[in-house]
């Protein structure tokens, strides 16, 4: 299997109001037809900016526009093909993700990766010959390591991470939406959006700290040239990270600090992924250390093709950020990833129709053999096989095929609709449906319920509406060409760059000594500048190093104290525990604990009272039992209770 590298772009985007006002300088600048992008350290004016190559580089004229068709076009025009994809903007906090991902109106051209993807989809899916899409979306929400559904009908309940042996990590209980158009996917959005802030209005908390997952699930039914079906599925995951800053810088405090760390964790475990990654010794990738990891894990180094956008504040006072993502970025670009088609996906909802779709076609092709009566029994058991299908969706052939045999069954009213012509039912015929509907035929109950049922279906999978449109194809063939030849562009202008390498200047024949000299010298002088950037390089990676080691101490110290208040607290209530409890034995109910991985928390044994004596009861003269033990003989017994407060 082919691997491919995870895309790296940076976008810098203009300096703010804010940053004009407090009178700060710029320190990114770039070279975009090479991709690169440099970093002036303002502390160290003499000093060679740092340079940092990837797949693309956007300054502040760029839009999204351009990114999107330069970039991101390839990636998700695989995700129609039946490849994962993901997208996520990566940066400190005011950098640009939301803008990036989100994006505003107006200007058209700033509109955001999220919408023009559900554009791009849904031109591919019209455009599509012989195959049909159910597309269903999802909004997920993690904050402080805790996952909410944006979408959902409790927007502020918890849900829970899985793992199942085939579909992998889920959420469960992640509500999906089945949509049909680009106004559908983009109302979706907005609503999600809409939660996220007022969860924040309410809670008193910060978005910020909070990863976003916008994701689009695909099921794919094509039809080859021999006529043989394929079921493919695909995933576009569309992610804003929280702001990458580091948390001492914030200034958060309390309960603020108290979440900060949390999501850290969640960031830093992100890093951390990607450097077990990339150093390609570690055998253990830690994407169990935080939810954002788990759910990312067939992001980096899985099956998926990922692009990372790392957004950059052009302004000096964000340099010591800025670096920080870079090289974030920079260590990104390296991890290798597998994608390959995801083909008979086993839990395909699609799969699961076209069974139902066989077993409809037994019961009305045995309607139409029977007489009357035993024909409407079958179609009774074809709706009871609708309904079971609550949320069922078939691709057009089989509708129409189906249509046909409704309407052709000794139940119908002779010719109750137009009968689809052949190439209608290849293309599943939109007309015949609204031509039932136009005509108000009166159906036997059964029949119209079934047709009903088969109508709604229809509406919900989509594909080929304009598949005979040129002009769209045309356009789709241009848009896939420019990405192809903007990578090329990129490839030579960094041949043409390297051009002067050692190598040629070395092996070269020159006329004259002085011109050997001559250039033998400006290589050295370039040498000496590579020396220079990689011994700053190594000082600036210590000094990072040190502060990033402050903070994990600060952090340490912090959780430090906050166990030892626990540990004071337990000391003081341990004593009110009555004796008989369980609980008064700490050191073995920590011996019992077991921790949970999957759900990160502790299991810790019931709370009991376990009563061993219990008061003497007067022997009174009683006939003796047959066989009785000898505690009850004793009056010795042992009782579980279940654990009450004590008083
Ligand atoms: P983040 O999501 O990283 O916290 P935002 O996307 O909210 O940052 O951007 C912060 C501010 O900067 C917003 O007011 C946004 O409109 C503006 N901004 C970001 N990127 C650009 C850009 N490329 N061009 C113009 N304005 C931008
Ligand atoms: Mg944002």
């Amino acid at each position: 299997m082919a691997s491919e590298a995870v895309k790296v772009v940076v976008r810098c985007r203009p300096m703010s109001q804010r940053e004009k006002a407090l009178g700060c300088k710029a320190v990114v600048s770039m070279e975009s037809a090479r991709g690169q992008c440099f970093l002036q350290n303002p502390a160290a004016a003499g000093e060679p900016p740092k340079q940092f190559t990837f797949d693309g580089a956007y300054f502040q004229e760029h839009n999204t526009e351009q990114i999107y068709n330069e970039i991101a076009y390839p990636l998700v025009e695989g995700v129609t093909e039946g490849y994962n994809g993901t997208i996520f903007a990566y940066g400190q906090t005011g950098s640009g993700k939301s803008f990036t991902m989100q994006g505003i109106v107006d200007p058209s051209t700033q509109k955001g990766i999220i919408p023009r993807a559900f554009e791009h989809i849904f031109e591919s899916v019209q455009c599509a010959e012989n195959a049909k899409f159910l597309v269903r979306a999802s909004y997920l929400e993690i904050y402080n390591e805790d996952i909410r559904d944006l979408l959902g009908a409790d927007t502020k309940q918890k849900l829970e991470l899985k793992e199942h042996p085939e579909k992998g990590v889920y959420v469960k209980g992640l509500s999906l939406h089945t949509v049909q158009s680009v106004g559908q996917c983009e109302r979706i959005m907005e609503t999600g959006w809409r939660n996220r802030a007022v969860g924040y209005t309410l809670m008193n908390k910060d978005s910020s700290r909070s990863h976003s997952i916008f994701t689009v699930n695909m099921e794919i039914y094509t039809v080859d040239e021999r006529g043989q079906d394929h079921l493919r599925a695909a995933k576009l995951n569309l992610v804003d990270l929280a702001g990458s800053e580091r948390q001492s810088k914030t200034g958060a405090t309390g309960e603020r600090l108290k979440e900060a760390t949390k999501i850290n964790l969640s960031l830093s475990a992100l890093g951390n992924v990607i450097s077990a990654l990339v150093d390609g010794r570690s055998k253990h990738i830690p994407y169990r250390d935080s939810k954002l990891t788990r759910l990312l894990q067939d992001s980096l180094g899985g099956n998926t093709k990922t692009l990372m956008v790392a957004c950059l504040s052009p302004a000096d006072n964000n340099y010591d950020e800025s670096l920080s993502t870079l090289r974030y970025a920079n260590r990104a670009k390296n991890i290798k990833n597998k994608p390959c088609i995801n083909e008979d996906p086993k839990d395909a909802l699609l799969r699961e129709y076209q069974e139902e779709i066989k077993k409809l076609k037994a019961i009305l092709a045995e309607q139409m053999s029977t007489n009357n009566l035993s024909g409407r029994r079958a179609l009774t058991g074809c709706r009871d096989v609708l309904r079971c299908a609550s949320s069922s969706q078939y691709s057009h052939s089989d509708f129409s095929e189906l249509q046909l045999l409704v309407s052709s069954s000794p139940q119908a009213p002779a010719a109750p609709w137009p009968v689809p012509d052949a190439d209608d039912v290849r293309r599943g015929s939109a007309g015949a449906e609204v031509a039932i509907a136009a005509e108000g035929i009166s159906l036997p109950a059964d029949q119209q319920q079934v047709l009903a049922r088969l109508q709604m279906l229809e509406r919900q999978v989509v594909g080929g509406e304009q598949a005979k449109n040129k002009d769209l194809k045309e356009k789709r063939k241009r848009r896939k060409k420019y990405a192809d030849e903007r990578r090329m562009q990129l490839v030579a202008a960094l041949q043409q760059s390297d051009e002067d390498t050692s190598d040629w200047v070395l092996l070269n024949v020159y006329d004259s000594i002085q011109e050997e000299v001559r250039a033998k010298s400006k290589l050295l002088e370039k040498m000496q500048e590579k020396l220079r950037a990689a011994e700053t390089e190594i000082k600036d990676l210590q000094s990072e190093f040190e502060l990033e080691k402050i903070d994990y101490l600060g952090t340490i110290r912090r959780l430090e104290r906050d166990l030892l208040l626990f540990q004071q607290l337990l000391d003081q209530v341990q004593s009110l525990v009555r004796r008989d409890c369980n609980y008064s034995n700490l050191e073995k109910i920590k011996r019992e604990s077991v921790w949970d991985e999957e759900n990160g928390c502790w299991r810790i044994p019931e709370p009991v009272v376990q009563r061993t004596r219990l008061p003497a009861v007067p022997v009174l003269p009683q006939p003796q039992p047959a066989r009785s033990s000898p505690a009850a003989q004793s009056g010795d017994r042992t009782v579980m209770l279940p654990f009450s407060p004590c008083s």
